[in-house]
């Protein structure tokens, strides 16, 4: 006879209870007396991580409708937020509730690695079997990563080779339709008083008091979710919103349409479009919400259903999943993926605004302040005000709805690093950290060392116009005149490079540039010609993150001379300073016509 179980289920980034594998191995546990559906509010991602309001509004919606969920299984059943670190929260309840197996859905990347390591240990000594089953990606990353040697999956070439051996996508699993209750959830364990002691990374967002952690079992003692007025926040401005149902609505939206699944081609949906040309699913991936194997599956009957001619991998629906799964491939198997110090797979590049780090390799914080003109550029870039409408647009629309297409992440990401800025891709991450809802630890870092040529992509030389780009898709400005409503008023023909219109165009659309709106911050086509000349240079001496000369500064030095000698220099001339003010104020006064400012970009 085994012995009766009593089980708490800890929810993580599996916000649902469609496709979980996890939580059906936890209902399979054998005898269960007691079942009890649980979340940490974890004070280190509370405080210690970087997070907008549209996330943690994304978050509590999708914690709260889960929570339904259970509840709509078994009435007796919620989520049981409890307000503490893992680490404190589940010995109490392991204790007080009897405890015998804990299980969770497996998290392959690094900061969940030490994390999940750390509650392992603590179980062993309490005698509490840990059960953690993957689920969250179409194969488990860490296993993947064994089969090809222990080593970052670099290209999707590489994974898919990989993962052919290990057969099919598994089917999605079944949705449980009954749950167990819980047992007694009295708790004799109250916390008196808690104490943030680090650098609180939210503190900008708060309006209000935080009384996120007054009560270990929030305020009324029910484990109720907690609310954004409890942390402090004001309310958010994105228009998505959390949940599985939510997610479950938005996959079978886009499965009703066969067409348009058969054939996604993720290079031909535009960036510019109002509302999404893709399928926007990323949030509830990101928070799992929806089950990667029930898109995958939905997606193949569909294909396979479908008589016309279809779009293939790696541009089609499978190839975006793949992808998603060969970055969290890398991240799970290389070391200090997130920055370029110490990451082997990413190209040293000299850009502005790296990390710094002291003698003892650690990071300083906060950051100290870089050159002068680097910083000017980047805050631009961050509050969209570049003076180039499409970029301002689009980091506007990312700031308020916390998602923007894969497109206009490429042009922000390749603007601010390798196409015109050169300031370090770790910085841009760091902004689409805090501000996007699907912020993920191994899509982010990867995507944005594809976008800078720092790893696995290494064209340099395609850079994205900032006025030819958007007008392949839209010569209307749509997306521009929603998130720069100073512009509104524009001729399609200076939507997207209003300092060239005549000043009487200005003054008739209510804008003058310089005053209402600002002049670009930069020359487009020479910063082009100056990132490319420098990184060809890093791209010839060949240095990776993690070479001894770049972690002694060696490497810079290199650079530097490289540079002096190719004539790359990297700091602007008063001269070209002087010129550029000329040619600007010139065209603002009227010799500027945006197809001569297109065809000099050229
Ligand atoms: C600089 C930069 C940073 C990015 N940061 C993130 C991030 O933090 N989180 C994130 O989920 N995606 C990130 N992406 C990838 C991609 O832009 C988004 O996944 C996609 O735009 C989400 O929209 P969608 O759901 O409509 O995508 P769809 O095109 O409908 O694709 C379906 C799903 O496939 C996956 N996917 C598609 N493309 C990629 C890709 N290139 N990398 C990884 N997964 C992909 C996503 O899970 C996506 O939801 C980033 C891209 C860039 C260029």
């Amino acid at each position: 006879m085994s012995k009766p179980s009593r089980v708490l289920y800890w929810f993580r980034t599996d916000l649902r209870i469609t496709d979980s594998p996890a939580l059906i191995t936890a209902l399979s546990l054998p005898d269960i007396k007691a079942f009890y559906p649980i979340w940490c509010w974890d004070p280190s991602y509370i405080y210690g991580h970087r997070v907008g309001l549209n996330r943690w509004s994304f978050l509590l919606e999708s914690m709260k409708d889960l929570s339904d969920q259970l509840t709509s299984l078994n009435p007796r059943q919620k989520l049981h937020v409890c307000r503490g670190s893992p680490e404190e929260v589940l010995p109490v309840l392991w204790r007080e509730w009897g405890i015998t197996h804990i299980v969770w859905e497996k998290d392959a990347n690094a900061y969940a690695k030490i994390r999940d390591e750390c509650i392992k240990r603590l179980a062993k000594e309490k005698g509490v079997v840990v059960v953690d089953v993957p689920g969250r990606h179409l194969f488990d990353p860490d296993l993947v990563g064994r089969m090809n040697g222990g080593k970052p999956t670099m290209t999707l070439q590489q994974w898919q080779n990989i993962t052919k051996k290990i057969g099919k996508v598994e089917q999605p699993s079944l949705t449980p339709t009954i749950l167990p209750d819980p047992g007694d959830t009295t708790l004799r364990y109250s916390r008196k008083e808690y104490k943030w002691d680090k650098v609180d990374m939210n503190a900008h967002l708060r309006t209000g008091k935080d009384t996120c952690f007054d009560h270990f079992t929030g305020p009324k003692g029910d484990f109720s979710v907690p609310t954004l007025s409890q942390m402090g926040y004001p309310p958010s401005t994105t228009s998505i919103r959390g949940g599985t149902t939510q997610a479950h609505l938005r996959l079978n939206t886009f499965l009703s349409h066969p067409q348009a699944v058969a054939t996604f081609s993720k290079p031909h949906t535009a960036p510019t479009a109002l509302e999404p040309s893709t399928t926007l699913i990323s949030p509830y991936l990101k928070f799992g919400c929806v089950g990667v194997r029930e898109i995958w599956w939905g997606c193949k009957r569909v294909v396979e259903a479908y008589k016309g001619e279809k779009t293939k991998e790696p541009e089609n629906m499978f190839g975006q999943l793949e992808f998603r799964d060969m970055y969290a491939c890398a991240e799970a198997l290389q070391p200090h993926f997130e920055r370029i110090r110490g990451n082997s797979v990413c190209r040293y590049i000299d850009w502005g605004l790296q990390n710094q780090y002291d003698e003892r390799g650690i990071e300083i914080l906060p950051r100290p302040r870089g050159e002068e003109e680097d910083e000017r550029r980047f805050e631009a870039w961050r509050e969209g005000c570049t003076g180039f409408p499409w970029i301002d647009a689009c980091m506007r629309q990312l700031k308020s709805e916390g998602w923007i297409h894969h497109l206009a992440r490429h042009s922000v990401a390749c603007f601010l690093t390798r196409g015109q800025c050169y300031i370090s891709w770790e910085r841009g991450m760091e902004v689409f950290d805090e501000w996007l809802i699907d912020w993920d630890p191994a899509s982010n870092p990867g995507n944005w060392m594809w976008l800078s040529c720092s790893a696995f992509f290494s064209q340099y030389y395609r850079v994205y116009g900032l006025v030819s780009w958007p007008q392949t898709t839209d010569k209307t400005g749509a997306l521009v005149r929603k998130y720069c409503p100073e512009l509104e008023k524009f001729p399609d023909k200076y939507i997207y490079a209003p300092h060239t219109a005549p000043l009487s165009v200005q003054e008739a659309a209510g804008c003058v540039i310089g005053q209402d709106y600002p002049l670009p911050i930069l020359d487009e086509r020479a910063e082009k010609d100056r990132c490319l000349a420098r990184i060809k240079n890093a791209y010839q001496l060949g240095f990776r993150g993690a070479d001894p000369e770049v972690l002694s500064g060696e490497a810079d030095k290199r650079l530097k001379e490289l540079h002096e000698k190719s004539g790359a220099s990297t700091v602007k001339s008063e001269k070209e300073r002087d010129e550029e003010k000329g040619r600007l104020k010139r065209e603002r006064e009227g010799d500027g016509t945006l197809d001569g400012y297109v065809k000099r970009q050229k």
